[in-house]
């Protein structure tokens, strides 16, 4: 299946992917039956990872606090519905031409509840859900930062993710074992209401893959005025914070760090970034925090 799992990757890249990452059905053991890839398709073997840059620009003008809109469209409606969502749903065409099922998954927070029940005895209530930036983890392209950030070598926190079950057996990608996230800041310079709370880190384990998460009190991020925004498929689910202060302050962090493979002849951070409220004061010149 070498050269089946190497021409699925090529057309994926051909259709738009920046990351594509395989991992094996058996890197999901473990996972509740309601979040579980065998749920959806139960002869699944691999699961295709493919993601999207949001590029670094379309954060421009939410780090200057003059333009909101564009991120919206490019960073997430957009980039979700229309640009990601072409390059799964072509590339799930592409592997249904070499005679394998392929089921591609739309980007639904593993968050939203069931809202059904069981159709025969042993199944989990529709809808199962999978936890796309998990199964990012499983495909080897990356690692959950401190700050609950799903992060990529060559992106950070900047890229969304869909992805494709299929019942053709490929070659999965190793887990990424070297860390990206180098928890350079203390949590209150990273977030201003509070919400990531160091004091009840947990430590996460995926295929192996330890990984130190600070708690985020979502709760605090929903009523965030800087740059988060309501998650745009469910309210259960955590509202999203890729355009958001922490986020940025990240995005700010990994590059000085020199951690991002995408790297750019200017910092992200040129000022003071804007953010609606913060507790401190931005001395001018102190791109450090
Ligand atoms: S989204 Fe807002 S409240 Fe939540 S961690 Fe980021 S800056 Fe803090």
């Amino acid at each position: 299946m070498e050269r089946l799992t190497q021409a699925i990757k090529e057309h994926a890249r051909e259709c738009g992917a920046d990351l594509v990452g395989i991992a094996s059905i058996e890197r999901f053991e473990g996972v509740a039956p309601e979040h579980h890839p065998l749920s959806i398709m139960p002869e699944a073997r691999s699961v295709v990872v493919i993601g999207r840059r949001i590029t670094r620009g379309t954060l421009r003008g939410v780090e200057e606090g003059t333009q909101m809109s564009h991120y919206g469209m490019y960073g997430y409606d957009w980039l979700d519905n229309r640009f990601v969502a072409l390059t799964t749903f072509r590339t799930a065409e592409f592997i249904e031409d070499h005679r394998w099922e392929a089921v591609p998954l739309a980007p639904l927070p593993a968050q939203i509840p069931a809202s059904g029940i069981p159709v025969r005895a042993g199944l989990p209530a529709p809808n199962v859900m999978i936890d796309l930036e998990d199964a990012a983890v499983r495909a080897g392209l990356g690692e959950i930062g401190y700050c609950g950030l799903f992060l990529s070598p060559r992106y950070g926190p900047r890229q969304r993710f869909q992805a494709i079950l299929t019942d053709a057996q490929l070659d999965p990608d190793p887990i990424l074992t070297e860390a990206i996230c180098t928890r350079c800041l203390a949590p209150d310079k990273l977030c201003p209401l509070g919400a990531i709370q160091a004091d009840q880190e947990s430590t996460l384990d995926v295929c192996g893959k330890k990984m130190v998460v600070a708690h985020i009190d979502y709760g605090l991020c929903r009523t965030c005025k800087n740059g988060a925004r309501p998650n745009a498929y469910h309210n259960a689910a955590p509202p999203d914070r890729l355009a958001a202060l922490c986020t940025r302050t990240c995005i700010s962090q990994l590059e000085k760090a020199g951690r991002l493979e995408n790297a750019f002849e200017n910092p992200f951070r040129k000022r003071a970034p804007w953010a609606a409220v913060v507790k401190w004061e931005y001395k001018e010149g102190d791109l450090d925090l």
